[in-house]
């Protein structure tokens, strides 16, 4: 086991006694000399690594009061606590982690009792949840993961005192790195080291981590996207050997690893996916998907539908919305990516008027999706990346193409905002007249008056100046003698 402990001025690589891992891992070809890069290299973790000076572990690792008030409580109670997983990686990395983990030799009801409000958040596999605040922390005891029975999940798990056990079962080496102010950080499998060289590396045989769980497969191509890493030779084998596992795994997991490897900074990662032969056991539908015309703009915003319909926008409508329904997307998502993925490529138009038709055909959230769609297909196609050129519509193969250069983006997006702040009538909400006036009116409830606000609208939409309650009625609700 390595433990890499801060003392004073001395930073980085201390006691680096190897207990008991059981595996040592060659350095990767290329990788063994990096030079001094170490001004370079520490910006990447925000300064918490260089070359000279290893890891400022104590500095990067910036334990919150309430988790720390956790472990020392356990830590009384003569109980070993440590902070562990996705919050030393991050922390490490110089991001703000989204949640902090600790991990325990305290048995569950051992936690229980120590801490009296505590919530069963998932008791037989050893996790409670100690409410601080707002903020929930799950504590989980150190385990062992019995057999996996279906390609999944262990068919028991069981408790040890032993935190390298519970290490050893996680599944990449960024991953299986624990912490605590007393003790230091434990690097049992190298973590440290493929954080420093952006890999990701299963924690000891790769076939077999991935034979027990195949959820694995997606989450070392998610987190090579998230973090721009790559990843490790026997383990991008063991990825492609065994991506018919993926057949075990839910749709909903598969597609919220997919979702979080498109809303990361390297959505084009997505090509990895079908690089690696996963692609195909995603889902019936996905497995058609040509990956030569995949290209998700990272500058596009990191919203669901938007980088969804990027994704698929090639497929149209109606495959993309059978893919999201394979994957057991919300409903919301799906009617966005559909609705994206039919207009990216239809025409805008020239006119204001032409210009409010479309915006009243969506809501105003989707309208701005569909430029930043447009706008991005332009800056990211697969023709303007080929070429090395820049928003050059001519560059962009027939498949990319939409009616529209840069500079009739950058018109549309002038006239949205001439249409938007003169407040012009572009949906059914904006007309001057509503249902329940031409109910006054005597007209009965039902399709009539649907027909009549349709009408009305399409006329302000031609002639913004008259949405009026007075023309509209006395158009068409009245004897129709204007104009
Ligand atoms: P993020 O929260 O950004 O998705 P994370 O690493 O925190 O990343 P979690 O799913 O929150 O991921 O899991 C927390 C930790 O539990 C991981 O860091 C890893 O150590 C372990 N872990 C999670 N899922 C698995 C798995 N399928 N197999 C093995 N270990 C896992
Ligand atoms: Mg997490």
């Amino acid at each position: 086991m390595r433990v890499l402990r801060e003392t004073g001025e001395e930073n980085g690589l201390l006691g680096q006694s190897v207990l008991k891992t059981g595996w040592d891992r060659p350095a990767p070809a290329g990788k063994e000399n990096r030079g001094d890069e170490g001004g370079a290299v520490s910006q990447r973790f925000g300064g918490f690594f260089t070359e000279k000076r290893g890891w400022r572990v104590d500095a990067a690792i910036r334990v919150p009061q309430q988790a720390q008030e956790i472990i020392e409580k356990l830590n009384q109670c003569g109980f070993e606590a440590y902070v562990v997983g996705g919050c030393v990686r991050d922390s490490l990395l110089g991001r703000e982690p989204e949640d902090w983990d600790i991990t325990t030799s305290a048995k569950p009801f051992q936690v229980k009792e120590i801490f009296g409000r505590t919530i069963d958040t998932g008791i037989k596999h050893g996790t409670v949840t100690i409410l601080r605040g707002k903020i929930g922390y799950e504590v989980t005891t150190f385990r062992i993961d019995g057999v996996y029975e279906d390609g999944r999940h262990p068919k028991s798990v069981e408790f040890t005192s032993d935190l390298l056990e519970d290490l050893k079962r996680r599944d990449f080496t960024i991953n299986a790195m624990a912490y605590s102010r007393k003790t230091g950080l434990i690097d049992a499998f190298g973590g440290t080291d493929d954080l420093r060289d952006g890999r990701i590396c299963c924690v000891g045989r790769a076939q077999e981590r991935f034979t027990e769980d195949a959820l694995r497969i997606l989450r070392a191509l998610r987190f090579s996207a998230q973090l721009g890493f790559e990843i490790e030779t026997e383990t991008e084998a063991a990825v492609r050997l065994l991506a018919p596992n993926l057949a075990y795994v839910s749709k909903e997991r598969i597609q919220t690893e997919l979702t979080k490897l498109l809303l990361s900074p390297n959505p084009d990662h997505m090509r990895m996916v079908f690089d690696c032969g996963v692609g195909t056991y995603v889902s019936e539908t996905f497995a058609k998907l040509d990956p030569d015309r995949i290209a998700v703009d990272p500058q596009l915003p990191s919203r669901k539908a938007l980088r969804w319909a990027a994704l698929l926008r090639h497929v149209g409508p109606e495959t993309a919305g059978r893919i999201l329904r394979e994957l057991k997307m919300d409903n919301d998502t799906i009617a966005r990516v559909r609705l994206l993925t039919e207009w990216w490529r239809r025409p805008l138009g020239n006119t204001e008027a032409e210009i409010r038709r479309v915006m009243s055909r969506m809501s105003p959230e989707a309208y701005d999706d569909l430029l930043l769609l447009k706008e991005s297909v332009l800056r990211y196609g697969r023709g303007a990346q080929r070429s090395g050129t820049q928003d050059e519509a001519r560059e962009i193969p027939e498949w990319d193409a939409i009616p529209e250069t840069s500079a009739d983006i950058a018109r549309i997006k002038a006239q949205t905002a001439e249409i938007r702040g003169r407040g012009d009538c572009v949906s059914l909400k904006m007309l001057a007249v509503t249902g329940q006036d031409l109910i006054a009116l005597g007209m009965r409830p039902g399709r009539e008056i649907g027909t009549a606000l349709e009408a009305m609208l399409a006329e302000v939409i031609k002639r913004p100046e008259r949405n009026t309650r007075e023309y509209l009625l006395r158009k068409f609700a009245g004897d129709g003698g204007v104009d």
